[in-house]
């Protein structure tokens, strides 16, 4: 199993992630994509558009961050979307009361200490009140992973919302939040998008948009974020069809994953047993990081319960109404809800391998090679020219300006061509391009294969046929 130090590391050094505000000792919880960061970033964005809105009955939108403060009475996120917190007083950490307790009892489960551990996560599934958290936190001695104490406060609610105020005055009047979830700006728009789009149901809005969230804990590099983006996608049914179309999306979002390289190995479904108020059927794809299984997109059927609060707090109807047969309702709501910085630090992950080579001097050597699927490689191609001289270089860069019509290309001259070909290896470049002596001579180059490392001898004008064929 890979480190996370190593993927953090890696992701730094070659410019794909940094700390936010790092020149200030950076922003917990908060991170910034450089400039192969955000092509990765934005080639699973455009994948996961593609994938929802080329459809006959899916239409996108982009909805501000900023909503009307009722939106999230209605949504029920003023009173309940919170955590439950716990302090500890003599480190002043600050802990998730449920993850204090999972992390206590993965310890005991790799301390073999199988029975209580099983014992603790029945009791944490059967939690109801903050009291009950904190109970198990005494009875089982859980200790503060910082002071090593027991000094704890009682476990209260946190809720994660970040407040502020639009206008000039900072009182209860002004205050708006930031949103924690980007599907309510579809559900808002419910009518307005089926209307203009002129949709029935079945059909579905997605949308792709940043979300805030104060977490209590921020840890595991872009797992846990105080500010994320989401893609969600809310798609609207008649009420009694949720069962299939729920089943229909969970292959669909596990096709999605795995048709982009993620290795199914790692993936596996989390069915809940403890459904949300307002959900009859939810399941979670979790992808193995390096210190677990962890979320990456929630599949869930809503029932009715967003749409009808919102019709109860707005006033405004939030119907379907059949036209030709007369039927009227409100649409039951599957979600698919997936994260992207999520998303992307699992492509990461997912990518990153180590294997033992030859190098260019017969001696074995490390190549740390990342395994992108082509569609998320940050850099598609690179190009190089053998040795800066004899015309090769002119010429290479003739092809690179060519490709770059089509391809994010990288250029690079400098070093032995076996470190060039680490470096790109290293960022997931899946084709590298030499032009060479014979290249001069009958117009040839040749194209070197990530993963295979296999080389093929193309002439220079089918480049572009030979990459589109690759590709898809
Ligand atoms: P968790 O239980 O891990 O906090 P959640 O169940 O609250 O997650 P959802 O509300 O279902 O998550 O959000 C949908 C998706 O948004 C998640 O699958 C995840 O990919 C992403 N997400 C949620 N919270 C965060 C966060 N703090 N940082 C990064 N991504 C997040």
């Amino acid at each position: 199993m890979i480190k996370l130090e190593t993927i953090i590391s890696l992701a730094k050094r070659r410019g794909f992630v940094f700390q936010s505000s790092e020149i200030y000792g950076g922003l917990n919880g908060c991170w910034d994509y450089g400039p192969l960061g955000v092509e990765l970033l934005n080639n699973l964005k455009s994948q996961w558009w593609k994938e929802m809105t080329f459809r006959d009955n899916i239409e996108g939108i982009d909805a501000s961050i900023l909503m009307h403060p009722r939106t999230w009475d209605a949504s029920g996120h003023t009173k309940q979307f919170s955590d439950p917190m716990i302090d500890n007083k003599t480190s002043k950490s600050r802990h998730r009361a449920d993850n204090l307790i999972e992390e206590h009892i993965d310890k005991l489960s790799k301390k073999n200490k199988k029975e209580e551990a099983e014992l603790i996560a029945q009791k944490l599934e059967n939690v109801q009140t903050n009291e009950d958290y904190y109970n198990i936190i005494m009875e089982h001695e859980i200790k503060d992973p910082i002071s090593g104490t027991m000094d704890w406060t009682e476990v209260r609610n946190f809720n994660l919302m970040f407040k502020t105020f639009v206008g000039p005055l900072e009182d209860a009047n002004s205050v708006v939040y930031l949103r924690p979830e980007s599907a309510q700006g579809i559900f808002v728009n419910f009518k307005n998008v089926m209307e203009t789009a002129r949709l029935k149901p079945p059909f579905g809005i997605a949308q792709i948009g940043k979300a805030f969230r104060n977490e209590i804990n921020t840890k595991n590099f872009l797992f846990r974020t105080r500010e994320f983006e989401q893609m969600e996608m809310q798609f609207f049914i008649k009420p009694g069809s949720e069962k299939d179309w729920f089943e229909y999306w969970k292959e669909q979002r596990w096709n999605f994953w795995k048709n982009l390289g993620m290795k199914e190995s790692k993936m596996k479904w989390k069915i809940h047993d403890k459904l949300a108020h307002y959900a009859n059927y939810a399941v979670d794809i979790e992808f193995e990081f390096p210190f677990g299984f962890g979320e990456i997109e929630g599949i869930h059927s809503r029932t009715d319960f967003d749409l009808k609060a919102h019709q109860e707090f707005s006033g405004k109807k939030m119907e379907y109404v059949d036209t030709v047969n007369g039927d009227r309702y409100i649409p039951y709501v599957i979600e698919t809800s997936g994260g992207v910085s999520r998303g992307v630090m699992a492509f990461l992950c997912n990518a990153y391998e180590e294997e033992e080579i030859k190098g260019d001097d017969g001696k074995s050597e490390v190549r740390s090679v990342m395994r992108f699927h082509s569609k998320l490689a940050p850099v598609t191609v690179a190009v190089f020219p053998l040795v800066n001289k004899d015309g090769m270089p002119e010429k290479a860069h003739q092809i690179y300006k060519d490709l770059q019509k089509n391809y994010k290309v990288q250029y690079d001259t400098s070093g032995a061509i076996g470190r060039r070909y680490r470096r790109q290896d290293e960022i997931g470049t899946p084709y590298c391009i030499t032009v060479d002596g014979q290249s001069l001579e009958d117009n040839t180059v040749t194209i070197r294969e990530r993963d295979s490392m296999n080389q093929d001898r193309i002439n220079a004008d089918n480049i572009q046929n030979y990459l589109r064929e690759k590709i898809s």
